[in-house]
Order: structure tokens, then C-alpha cells, then sequence
């Protein structure tokens, strides 16, 4: 059974996210057969947990609009002693530290201040806030619950449902012994600083201590977050208990310093380049001298830039939510990287402005020659009217759903090829389970040993969907997709699923329901 369809204002049907998400689980559902009540546990998540979580805000100055200017042409400016008083947000507000006010000579009209250098700022007073905060946990038949923390501005509880059924096709496509489950907060983290995310962690830990745990739920970094988040939620998880090593499981994506894994950091971009790599042995065309389009250089798709860029493909151009840059011979991608992640200067971490490339529009970076497209920012970007432009011969989904149905079904009949992001993007969650593997065993495992591992799981999980796609069971000494093929071709991203739904169901089928 299909979920009832939303009606939407102008009376027309319209299916949400998490609706779309649930197409490809439904048709894999009836090509494998799935035990109707596997089907009926999988429809819907385990728990939907929305709670609030509330920190003190500090006072910021914003700056003034424009049309307000004119008023306060005359205001003198203060002097503030800025490097240690003015702390710059992401956002171009900056927060005022009290210790601002001492040995300052400050001049205010109206609220409104003026800052040598800088210009005219509104004062905006801090205090309590709320925010949304979520955790969905899909499902744990496999294993303990397993998924990223997003804080994000446009996050909302079907994303989350999406992104944590995601996780469990995920885990189970990967083979690894978790379940699924998504979260994080609703705010725009570059309008706060370190120390207002740093409360909001606690905050989220507090509250939700009691449902996360190394074998209940295990917390990672996503959009917005990040090592240095893991860290605050495993100090806040574990403080006062009595036996806080054997806990640090509790998180994954962990500075390597504090038992994170070596490799992780770059483990999702090494997976996109190793299901690449994978796609080109099978055409013959080595990675080499590719040509590749990407979108979104954060944590995933700067490391399989910088990765796919050591094997000698060309990065020609890359977009991000602040612009898109193209160089056509090629862009540097450690001066990129370094441009981006290495510049105290580049608060929003934006490839804009790069020095050694050319900027385009968003809607012409879609039109540009390539063999390989990685999207590696948010959901829905490749939606039909993309998908009808694109001139490459591959899509390597680093992102989590970025391709919408009608994109899917576009890319198909232009024969563009699919990685799809529950094989491509895996690498990420592939590590979090070693690293996990790691804590529980107190070891510690070298780079290349990590990435041997990596290489031989998503190399042959992904000739498994292969085979499962052409209908061609076989073993090999590297895989075997003879339980997994279902006599008949299928496309990859329905592929992918069958494998994650076998795999899901036989925990059923064998242990049974507890009535
Ligand atoms: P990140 O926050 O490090 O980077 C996100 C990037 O996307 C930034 O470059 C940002 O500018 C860009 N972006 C955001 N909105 C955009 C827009 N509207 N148009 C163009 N670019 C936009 O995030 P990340 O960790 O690299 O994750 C990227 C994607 O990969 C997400 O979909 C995430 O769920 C998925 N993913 C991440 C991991 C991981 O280990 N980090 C694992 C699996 C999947």
C-alpha cells in the first residue's frame, strides 16, 4: 500500500519528499516480493522524535539596510577594540562580546552603532531561543540505529524520514551491521557562533541521551556539522559515567585524535571514486583525463575532487551554493581546497571568488561537456529540466537524493548511467562502522588498511548491483550475486534497492517477529 498523496493548495496532487523517496522502495518491494508485514515495517519509521532544545543567544550587530543609511550618515563612528570584541559570523553579523564594551568609546543612536572599517550596524539583543530539533529512526533490524546530524535551515521531519529510510538501504547495501536514522537541528549554522553550536549540542545530547548508546544509536557528521560536533556530543554522552571509554562508540566521524578512524574524513569521496573507478573498468576508459562537473565542495565532494584529481581526471568546474567557477583545462584542486578550507578569510567556505577559474552561471555549469557529473550538495537538484540539458555520461550521486523521480526517469531515456547514492555514497557510513569496530576492539587501524577494506566492500557491493541490474548471477572471487538476482533487468537505482531489501528481509523471514 502506497501512502495517501498531499493535496496541495491549488488542489493538484503533489507527493511529498519523502513520497518520491518511497517510489523506488515500493517498485523494488514488488519486484522482489516482500513479505507484506516486512513491507509494512519498512513503510514507516520505527520513532519520529521532534523535541526543542533551547540555548542563550548573544547580542550581534547586523548591518544596517541600506534605504536606513542616509539617517545615520552624521553618527560618529565607536571605537571598539574589534579583534577581541567583534566576533565575524558566516553570515556577515558579528557578535558583541561584552569584554567589547570596556575601554570603548562607543556613540549610539537609535540602536544603531558604526564600527571604523566595517560601517553602520543595528544592535540586536540575544536571550533565550528555540529551536526545532530532530532524530527519526528508521529501522534496527540490521543493527543499531545509524545516521548523520544535519543542521540546516530547510530541514523538516520528511526530510529526515527520508534521509533515515535512506540509511537503512544504505547499511544494509553496504553490509554492515546497522540500521538507519537521520537528525539534527533546524537553524542556519552560519548565523551562529562556535560557542552558540557548541550549547545547542549539549542541549540536543541532553535531551536525547537516553535514546542513543554504541548498540542503540550512533550519530555521525552531516551537512553542517562536523568532527569537531562529534566530539561535543561524545564528551556531553559520556561525562560522569563511570566506564566513558567503552562509549565512545557512541558518535562516529571523531577526530582521529580522540578515536576517530584514520580515513573517514575522506571516506565518503573515496567511495564516489572507487564506484567510479568500478564504472570505468567496466568501459574500458580509465579515470584519467575524465572530465568531471561537481557540485558542492564540502566534505564530500572536495575529497573526491582532490582524490579524482590525483588519479588525473580534470575537475573543469564547480558549483556551490554561493557560485559556480569554470576552468576548462582544469581547476587546481589543492589551491581549491586550500582557497576554501584553508582560508580563515572565506567564512562561508565558497569556492566563489577562486582565483584560478572563471565564473559562470548555475544554469550554464549544467550545460558543460563532461564524462562524469558528481552532485555533492543537497536533495533535488537533478530534477527533470536538469536531467534534459546534461551532456555527461554518468551521474555519481555523492549527494543523498539528488536526482528527483522525474530526473531519474529523464537521465534513463537519455541513457545517462547512474551510480546511485545508497552504493555511491556509502563510504562514509563503511568507515563509521570501522571506526565503531575500532572502539568497541580499543584498536586502531592504519589509512591503508581502512581503505583496503573500503575498496573491497564498495567494489563488491557494487558489482552485485551491477549483476542484479544486467540479470547476471555469478560468483567471483571478489563477489556473489547469485541469491540476489531476480530474472529479470532492472535499472540501477531499483537495483540497489533489491539488494538492500533482500538483505533487510532475511532478518525477518529468519528471526521472526516479536508478537
Ligand atoms: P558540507 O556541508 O560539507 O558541504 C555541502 C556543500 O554543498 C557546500 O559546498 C555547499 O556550498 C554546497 N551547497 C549547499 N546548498 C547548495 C545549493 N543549493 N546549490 C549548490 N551547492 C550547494 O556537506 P557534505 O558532508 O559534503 O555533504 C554533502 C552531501 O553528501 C549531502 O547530501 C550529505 O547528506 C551527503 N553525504 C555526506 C556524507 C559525509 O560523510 N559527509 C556521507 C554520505 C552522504
Amino acid at each position: 500500500m502506497r501512502a495517501a498523496r498531499k493535496e496541495n493548495s491549488q488542489g493538484a496532487s503533489k507527493k511529498s519528499v519523502y513520497q518520491e523517496a518511497m517510489e523506488t522502495f515500493h517498485r523494488a518491494a514488488e519486484v522482489v516480493g516482500l513479505h507484506p508485514r516486512v513491507r509494512l515495517e519498512l513503510e514507516e519509521p520505527d520513532f519520529e522524535h521532534i523535541f526543542y532544545v533551547t540555548a542563550d543567544i548573544r547580542d550581534r550587530l547586523v548591518p544596517l539596510e541600506q534605504e536606513e543609511e542616509e539617517r545615520f550618515k552624521d553618527l560618529p563612528a565607536s571605537s571598539v577594540k574589534a579583534s577581541e570584541a567583534l566576533e565575524p559570523l558566516a553570515n556577515g553579523n558579528f557578535l558583541l562580546h561584552r569584554r567589547a564594551l570596556l575601554q570603548a568609546d562607543i556613540t549610539m543612536r537609535e540602536g544603531v552603532i558604526r564600527i571604523p572599517k566595517r560601517g553602520l550596524f543595528r544592535l540586536e539583543r540575544g536571550g533565550p531561543r528555540k529551536f526545532k530539533a530532530y532524530r527519526i529512526q528508521h529501522n534496527q533490524v540490521r543493527g543499531p540505529y545509524k545516521g548523520g546530524i544535519r543542521y540546516h535551515r530547510d530541514v523538516s521531519l520528511d526530510l529526515f524520514k527520508t534521509l533515515a529510510a535512506e540509511m537503512t538501504w544504505k547499511t544494509a547495501i553496504a553490509d554492515i551491521p546497522f540500521g538507519g536514522a537521520k537528525g539534527g537541528i533546524r537553524i542556519d549554522p552560519f548565523a551562529y557562533s562556535r560557542e552558540e553550536i557548541e550549547h545547542l549540542t549539549l542541549r540536543y545530547v541532553y535531551k536525547f541521551k537516553n535514546f542513543m548508546g554504541p548498540y542503540l544509536d550512533i550519530p555521525a557528521p552531516d551537512v553542517g556539522t562536523n568532527g569537531e560536533i562529534m566530539a561535543i556530543m561524545m564528551r556531553q554522552y559520556t561525562d560522569g559515567e563511570r566506564e566513558k571509554h567503552s562509549l565512545k562508540g557512541v558518535v562516529t566521524g571523531k577526530d582521529v585524535r580522540i578515536g576517530g578512524s584514520e580515513g573517514r574524513l575522506r571516506a565518503t569521496g573515496q567511495g564516489v571514486v572507487y564506484s567510479l573507478e568500478e564504472w570505468a573498468r567496466e568501459r574500458g576508459a580509465p579515470l584519467a583525463g575524465a572530465r568531471v562537473l561537481l557540485q558542492g565542495f564540502g566534505n564530500v565532494g572536495s575529497s573526491a575532487a582532490e582524490i579524482l584529481a590525483g588519479l588525473g581526471a580534470k575537475i573543469v568546474a564547480v558549483n556551490d551554493v554561493n557560485g559556480t567557477i569554470h576552468n576548462d583545462s582544469g581547476i587546481d584542486v589543492p589551491k581549491l581546497i586550500a582557497y576554501v578550507h584553508e582560508n580563515r578569510e572565506n567564512l562561508r567556505r565558497s569556492v566563489s571568488g577562486f582565483p584560478g577559474a572563471a565564473a559562470i552561471s548555475k544554469s550554464d555549469f549544467w550545460l558543460l561537456d563532461a564524462d562524469i557529473l558528481i552532485p555533492a550538495a543537497l536533495g533535488g537538484e537533478i530534477d527533470g529540466n536538469v536531467a534534459e540539458v546534461l551532456k555527461v555520461k554518468v551521474v555519481a550521486e555523492g549527494a543523498n537524493g539528488p536526482t528527483t523521480l522525474d530526473g531519474d526517469r529523464i537521465l534513463s531515456a537519455r541513457k545517462i548511467e547512474l551510480i546511485p547514492d545508497i552504493i555511491c555514497n556509502a563510504g562514509g557510513v563503511t568507515v563509521s562502522y570501522y571506526e565503531w569496530l575500532q572502539n568497541q576492539r580499543v584498536e586502531h587501524w592504519s589509512e591503508g588498511e581502512v581503505n583496503s577494506r573500503l575498496e573491497r566492500a564498495i567494489k563488491s557491493n557494487y558489482a552485485i548491483i551491477r549483476d542484479i541490474a544486467a540479470d547476471r548471477p555469478q560468483k567471483t572471487p571478489i563477489h556473489d550475486s547469485r541469491r540476489f538476482c531476480v530474472g529479470r533487468k532492472l535499472d540501477m537505482r531499483t537495483a540497489a534497492m533489491v539488494l538492500a531489501l533482500k538483505r533487510i528481509e532475511a532478518h525477518y523471514l529468519l528471526e521472526g517477529f516479536s508478537q
